[in-house]
């Protein structure tokens, strides 16, 4: 059997990003995504080339994080027919670098849900990669769906992943679920995992005590068990929900606890 022409730009096309990053979660609701666009924001500040995949199709909100808005994405045709996305950049003040961002959300009018078949949502991500002018990239970095849904499975066969970054809260609930991403990362083989665990305390805006909403240390506990990386703890901000509704990631407010925590967390993982 032959490389289908899509993988084969794929594989063609990773060959120009030097470190590809998954960012998973074992369930939805825990910040996978606000670390995702933290983290690519970190390391822009740093000065590396950075391109974001908004890959969850339930949720496909990375863009306007990242303070992209859905717009008009421009393509260019190619002499065999292909076409291939130009994908939009952001550049913050702050930022040494933009980032350049595609989302499933740029395929589907805003006001529809997603109800695809998950092979049709395979095929979607896969031209996010593929079909997209990427150009050379320091770091790749898919915010996958979450779960530990076929899709993943289908573009971790295909994209050879550096890393893998589960995100958690501290809960016992999520936990679960997060041992679950963790195995399947190891499964497919994927070399470097850690766990970020977010929303792991809170500062009282009052009297300044760190407050255990959720229980303490879970993240770090679940890494020890498993044996991968534990890369840090990032506190619930107020800020940091305000940041991200404006379209601003939290890390480039530099005097806030979750922004001293993501740059820690980026120093750590590179
Ligand atoms: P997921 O991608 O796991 O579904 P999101 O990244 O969309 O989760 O986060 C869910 C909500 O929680 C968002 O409104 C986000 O702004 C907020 N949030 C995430 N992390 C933090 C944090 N550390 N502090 C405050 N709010 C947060």
């Amino acid at each position: 059997f032959g490389t289908d022409p899509l993988t084969q730009r794929i594989k063609d096309k990773e060959k120009e990003w030097t470190y590809k990053i998954a960012v998973l979660s074992g369930k939805g609701g825990v910040g996978k995504s606000t670390v995702a666009v933290n983290l690519a924001t970190a390391l822009a500040k740093k000065g590396y080339f950075v391109g974001v995949l908004d890959a969850d199709v339930h949720g496909p909100n990375v863009a306007k994080m990242l303070g992209v808005e859905k717009e008009e994405v421009l393509a260019e045709k190619f002499e065999d027919g292909h076409f291939e996305m130009i994908p939009p950049m952001n550049d913050f003040m702050g930022q040494t670098t933009p980032i350049k961002v595609m989302s499933m959300g740029f395929l589907v009018p805003p006001d529809q849900p997603i109800i695809w078949r998950g092979s049709l949502v395979t095929k979607a991500i896969k031209q996010l990669l593929g079909d997209v002018k990427w150009g050379s990239l320091d770091f790749m970095i898919i915010d996958f769906p979450p779960g530990t849904g076929d899709q993943i499975l289908t573009v971790t066969q295909t994209l050879k992943l550096d890393a893998a970054i589960i995100v958690t809260t501290p809960q016992e609930v999520a936990l679960l679920d997060t041992g679950k991403a963790v195995n399947m990362m190891k499964q497919m083989g994927v070399p470097y995992i850690a766990v970020v665990e977010n929303m792991s305390y809170l500062i009282c805006p009052h009297c300044g005590n760190k407050i255990d909403l959720f229980g303490e240390g879970g993240g770090e506990k679940l890494a020890q068990k498993e044996g991968v990386d534990f890369l840090g703890k990032v506190p619930i901000d107020v800020k940091a929900r305000e940041a991200s509704d404006n379209g601003i990631p939290i890390v480039l407010y530099d005097d806030t606890a979750a922004a001293k925590a993501f740059m820690k967390i980026v120093e750590k993982l590179i």
